[in-house]
């Protein structure tokens, strides 16, 4: 018997999904589950890891890929503790061995995440799993168990790059703009889109049904957004459909660096895709195809190139993470030789300067709109990260881990490589062959907010 549960972590959706698609070969039945995991709650600082937004933004993820699992004879499980403890439990029944003694083979899919936490989360499942399977053996056959991570969140394919070897990716250039010629030298071969299964096993006996699910509240982002926001496939396929709808792409350079939306630009300044996908409700690769028919149609320009392009920085944090991983997150970065400060050490040395920070009571106005959108609706635009991430790391000289952990707690895109790669940038302890990006935030001011619009819009909201 070929049990497969398909573990869903960061890819809530069945289109193009290519570790749905390992989940449903030879599988007899599925059993799909999402953790909403304990960790989340914690504080590693003086907040948890996870705000009100991105836990809202969760929950329209889950319940919308439960209606979608639902209409296919299927069902989401969304079970609550720390992953790598309360799966296995959650998992323990497909263990036993059946009646006539067979041996049940249990395979359990996953996307990859290669991030400390996301990793530890794994290899406490792989332990506690084959524990399992052994005890179970001793009334009866040990089940075996395997748990297969798959890169479906990722836009390239390691076989078809030049940087070595998928597990070491020993060539791997450091510095973005020699990855980037590096891959469209490869003319970037992209994989043909993956249809969303048209009928699907149905669930294991004993997991028939799922555990009703939490309302998600509706999501707070009328300003930057033109309707509602919904954190779901639905949504994030008619977003896409109405971003390349008419010629936004063609303007699209020299309008992404807005700071909000404009009479000259609606909200389309920039894509705002970034919800979906950080959430995987959204493939970066059908982002890619929905591009190059665009371009197909429209003509390609600078500007629209220039989608891929950032697409490409998302890519080039991934794959940093793939080579480096825990590495990355020291206090000096990947370029650390020293042991980093304690956290509650940091806190306390920069506790004034953070609360000033977070709440926007700094001395610039411009910067406190920033924060207060930060905290209020969960969205910032690209520019205001990089003049919140420069003001944090050099008018405060803050420690990065902190206020990228603030940025993981408020971020409704939230997405751990493309955080943690960006202020390791930013800070100079990544992947800036500059070895730093200082802001002048006055500058930044008159030249994004000219007549401060965006700042008084911001400055008014209390927190
Ligand atoms: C300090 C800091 C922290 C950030 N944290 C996150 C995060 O947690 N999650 C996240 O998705 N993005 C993060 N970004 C990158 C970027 O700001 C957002 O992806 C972008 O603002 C989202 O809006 P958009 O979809 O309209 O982007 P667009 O400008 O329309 O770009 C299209 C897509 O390209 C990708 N992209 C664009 N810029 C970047 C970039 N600098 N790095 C990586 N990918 C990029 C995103 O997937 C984005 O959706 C961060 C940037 C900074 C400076």
């Amino acid at each position: 018997m070929n049990i497969h549960v398909l573990w869903f972590r960061g890819d809530f959706r069945l289109s193009d999904n290519p570790t749905l698609a390992a989940a449903l070969k030879g599988a007899d039945t599925l059993l799909c589950v999402a953790v909403d995991d304990t960790q989340w709650r914690e504080r590693q600082w003086s907040f948890q890891r996870r705000g009100p937004a991105r836990l809202t933004a969760w929950q329209h993820a889950t319940a919308a890929l439960n209606d979608q699992l639902t209409s296919l004879g299927q069902c989401l499980h969304v079970i609550t503790g720390q992953a790598g403890h309360v799966l296995p439990t959650f998992l323990n029944s497909l263990l036993v061995p059946s009646g006539d003694n067979t041996r049940s083979h249990v395979r359990v899919f996953t996307q990859a995440f290669h991030a400390p936490y996301e990793q530890d989360d794994l290899r406490a499942l792989r332990a506690r799993l084959s524990e399992l399977a052994q005890t179970s053996g001793m009334c009866g056959v040990a089940a075996v168990v395997t748990v297969e991570e798959i890169d479906s969140g990722d836009l390239l394919d390691a076989e078809k790059l030049p940087f070595g070897k998928a597990s070491t990716l020993h060539t791997l250039p450091p510095v973005f703009t020699a990855f980037r010629h590096q891959v469209e030298r490869c003319d970037m071969p992209m994989r043909a889109l993956l249809p969303a299964p048209l009928a699907m096993p149905g669930p294991p006996l004993g997991y028939e049904s799922g555990e009703a699910l939490p309302r998600a509240a509706p999501l707070q982002l009328s300003e930057q957004f033109d309707y509602p926001l919904e954190v779901s496939e639905a949504a994030g396929l008619k977003h896409l459909a109405w971003y390349f709808s008419d010629q936004k792409a063609h303007h699209y350079k020299s309008t992404r660096n807005g700071l909000m939306r404009s009479a000259a630009t609606g909200s389309g300044y920039a894509t705002k895709l970034s919800s979906w996908l950080a959430l995987g409700c959204l493939s970066p690769v059908t982002v890619w195809h929905a591009l190059k028919s665009f371009e197909a149609d429209n003509g390609a320009t600078n500007s629209s190139y220039w989608i891929g392009f950032e697409l490409l920085w998302r890519e080039h944090f991934r794959w940093l993470h793939k080579r480096h991983g825990a590495s990355l997150y020291k206090a000096q970065g990947s370029v650390a030789q020293q042991s980093p400060p304690a956290q509650h050490k940091i806190l306390a040395r920069q506790s004034a300067d953070f609360e000033r920070w977070r709440t926007g009571q700094t001395d610039s106005p411009f910067v406190n709109a920033g924060m207060r959108e930060l905290a209020l609706t969960g969205y910032v635009s690209n520019r205001m990260r990089q003049v919140l991430a420069s003001f944090w790391l050099y008018e405060y000289a803050g420690d990065w881990r902190l206020g990228a952990a603030w940025f993981e707690h408020t971020l409704l895109d939230y997405d751990v490589m493309s955080n943690t790669g960006n202020w390791l940038y930013i800070a100079g302890l990544g992947s800036d062959p500059k070895g730093g990006r200082r802001f002048d935030v006055a500058w930044q001011a008159r030249t994004h907010d000219p007549q401060g619009v965006y700042t008084r819009r911001w400055s008014k909201e209390a927190l």
